[in-house]
């Protein structure tokens, strides 16, 4: 029998003091199996540009070496690709910070009107470059909740720029904060901090599995606009985090709402 030393279900006190944790076995190849398709996954998606950019350095040294608009139209995808791994691994880092930070950043109250502003300030010029409009739509008062301010930053930056992503160029996006009311899904008051898009929309069988590492309804189109597939999977840690709960409502054809629902305290 294998026994694996793991925080678990069962514990056993092995007398001064001492504990011993197990857990069913079974589960314990499950998080094996996760790990092992995470760093697959994570390889792949490094492989695919690391390929194209040996393949366009060849190229370069050979038979495009003297011609110069070849050449130009080889750097810009490797910038391209050079972008795409950074962003990856910037997301990578995110995710894996957002793991750890769960014990270490104590919430401090953020007030979510602000935060918005903030955002809308930072994506506001791409958007505008896109033809995309961000509009904003918040209560009077001040609506504040415990919470890293850093992370819900980032889980409001991911929204919006999905929503943009997929949206389309020229579409709107809508940011609603809503006043504080009664969250059954949260047994108190909660807030709703939603971003809409008027975009392709997210078919229903797809939507429970959009906050997995990796997973896009559309691979080759995620590619295209830049996408890592991980966006989704920090929202959802952060979220969790935060002790609230993340609603997609999507209309194949007509857009999507990704709701986040913060307790008031
Ligand atoms: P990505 O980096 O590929 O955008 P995400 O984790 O942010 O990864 O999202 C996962 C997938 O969910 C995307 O690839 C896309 O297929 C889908 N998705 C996310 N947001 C939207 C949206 N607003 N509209 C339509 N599809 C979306």
């Amino acid at each position: 029998t294998t026994w694996a030393m793991t925080a678990g279900a069962v514990q056993l006190p092995l007398g001064r003091g001492a504990c011993l944790s197990f857990q069913d076995v079974t589960e314990v190849e499950e998080a094996g199996q996760i790990r092992r398709d995470f760093v697959a996954n994570v390889s792949h998606e490094l492989r695919t540009p690391l390929t194209a950019l040996l393949g366009f350095v060849e190229t370069l040294r050979g038979p495009a070496r003297d011609d110069a608009v070849a050449r130009d139209r080889f750097l810009g995808i490797m910038e391209r690709e050079t972008g795409r791994m950074a962003q990856l691994v910037s997301d990578l880092l995110s995710l894996s910070r957002v793991e750890q930070d769960e014990r270490l950043r104590p919430m401090a109250p953020v007030d979510l009107r602000g935060l918005i502003e903030g955002v809308v300030a930072v994506v506001g010029p791409t958007a505008q470059g896109q033809g995309i409009t961000l509009a904003v739509e918040a209560p009077e008062q001040q609506i504040v909740v415990p919470g890293d301010e850093y992370q819900l930053r980032q889980v409001l930056t991911n929204l919006i720029e999905n929503a943009m992503k997929y949206g389309g160029p020229g579409k709107p996006v809508e940011i609603v904060l809503g006043e504080p009311k009664p969250e059954p899904s949260l047994r108190g008051e909660g807030v709703r901090l939603t971003v809409i898009d008027h975009g392709e929309g997210i078919a229903a069988h797809h939507i429970p599995r959009l906050t997995e590492r990796f997973y896009r309804v559309d691979k080759h189109r995620s590619r295209e606009v830049g996408g890592t597939g991980l966006g989704l999977a920090i929202v959802k840690h952060i979220v969790n985090r935060h002790r609230g709960r993340l609603r997609v409502d999507s209309a194949l054809g007509q857009g999507s709402r990704f709701s986040v629902i913060l307790p008031l305290s």
